[in-house]
């Protein structure tokens, strides 16, 4: 039997009225025909402004996978999360702009993240995503190595400039900063980059933190490459390591521009090499800190095996878990009550333009190997538990 399955701990917080609601809803999202078309209708109605839709989301998907609409608002989360020895990872969940005001914005909403993260142990890190700091095209311009034209060159100037000045701030508030992963196609721009915010911000611990997704093939390759630069350069390195979000679209890609897919053949593969990158972090402690960012709970349990196996404290330093807010709580809430550094990414924003993390969630749910099977298992235990006391 698992150890995550005591779910009056996972869902301590909740209220009866709550889980019910939230056991509507994965019912409803269980199914991919309705999702994918309740999505659309979702997307059509969202952006011209429907009357009443926004209502409808905030009261459900929102209110299941967001903290609120704002960082202030989202506090209250904040301390309930905290009270479990939980901490929070804003996220700040813009996805789909792709202008320079929006850029700027973002970048000024991380560095306010980071100020509020200062000295504050409810947040133990901020995050941000490349495509916040820049467009896509630009990143794969650059990874492909084609010549920028001059505007592309001053474009590409702002993205580094947005990434510099956010690493120096973490750097002076002693905050660490997390840059989530994305496409094949632009991450190796996105690696670039981070790699040389670490060797500059670096040197005394691990400030800026690069995401590995170990769905990829090579990834282990890259990561003693990574370590061999650190070594000789005399800097620490941190990593979130997830198994990937993308695998569908990266097959998509790879098929039809006939180069070899990026992705491990099978999820068995992709589950060993995750579980190699927690070997990898267990004997290189004295350079590598962790972050593990996954919903597996084999994975979850392997590494607090070896942090056992290594003598290692439940709190200690270097190594941390995170799980998305409204899901997996059986997981977070079970590491939070045995002082593991658990936390939650926390994703706000104004409805409207959190929609495309909210779809993607309800889409992520629905397929067969997802989680939606999990959430309602747990839920439904829960209501079965309360209702017979
Ligand atoms: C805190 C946190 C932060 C995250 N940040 C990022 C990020 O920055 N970038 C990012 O890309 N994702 C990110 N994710 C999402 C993550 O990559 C996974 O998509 C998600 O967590 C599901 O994987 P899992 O480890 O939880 O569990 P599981 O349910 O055990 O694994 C599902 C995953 O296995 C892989 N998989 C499934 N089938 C196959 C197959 N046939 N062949 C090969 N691989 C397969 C896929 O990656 C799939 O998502 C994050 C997740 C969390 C919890």
């Amino acid at each position: 039997m698992s150890i995550f399955n005591d779910t009056e701990i996972a869902f301590q917080e909740k209220t009866t009225e709550q889980l019910r609601k939230a056991y509507w809803m994965f019912k409803t999202i269980e199914h991919p025909t309705v999702t994918n078309l309740g999505i659309k209708a979702l997307n059509f109605t969202i952006h011209n402004n429907f009357p009443f839709v926004e209502g409808i989301v905030r009261k459900t998907l929102f209110e299941q996978f967001a903290g609120g609409e704002t960082r202030e608002k989202s506090t209250e989360v904040v301390n309930q999360l905290f009270k479990h020895h939980i901490g929070s990872i804003f996220d700040y969940a813009i996805e789909g702009k792709e202008d320079e005001a929006t850029f700027d914005h973002t970048c000024e909403e991380i560095k306010q993240n980071i100020k509020f993260a200062e000295g504050n142990p409810a947040v133990p890190f901020v995050v941000f995503k490349p495509t916040g700091f820049g467009r896509l095209g630009i990143y794969r311009e650059v990874q492909s190595g084609s010549e920028l034209t001059t505007s592309e060159k001053e474009e590409w100037l702002r993205v580094v400039k947005r990434y510099s000045e956010v690493c120096r701030l973490a750097f002076e508030k002693n905050v660490i900063i997390m840059i989530d992963a994305e496409e094949t196609w632009i991450q190796t721009a996105v690696d670039d980059l981070v790699n040389k915010m670490m060797a500059e911000f670096n040197k005394e611990k691990a400030i800026v933190w690069n995401t590995i997704q170990m769905y990829r093939t090579g990834r282990l390759e890259y990561m003693a490459e990574d370590l061999r630069r650190a070594t000789e350069g005399n800097y620490f390195l941190g990593y979130k390591f997830v198994r990937g979000a993308y695998m569908e679209k990266e097959r998509e890609r790879a098929a039809e521009m006939k180069y070899p897919d990026p992705i491990q053949p099978n999820k068995q593969a992709t589950d060993d090499n995750f579980n190699a990158a927690i070997d990898f972090v267990m004997q290189n402690m004295d350079r590598v800190s962790a972050f593990f960012g996954t919903h597996n709970e084999k994975s979850t349990e392997l590494v607090m095996d070896r942090m056992r196996e290594h003598s290692l404290p439940n709190d200690h330093d270097k190594i941390h878990f995170g799980q998305l807010y409204g899901m997996s709580d059986n997981i977070t809430y079970f590491l939070g009550e045995n002082k593991y550094n658990a936390t939650k990414y926390l994703p706000y924003g104004p409805v409207k333009d959190v929609v495309p993390y909210l779809t993607r969630r309800a889409q992520e749910n629905t397929s067969v190997a997802g989680q939606t099977g999990r959430e309602l298992a747990l839920i439904a235990k829960e209501l079965k538990r309360r209702n017979s006391n």
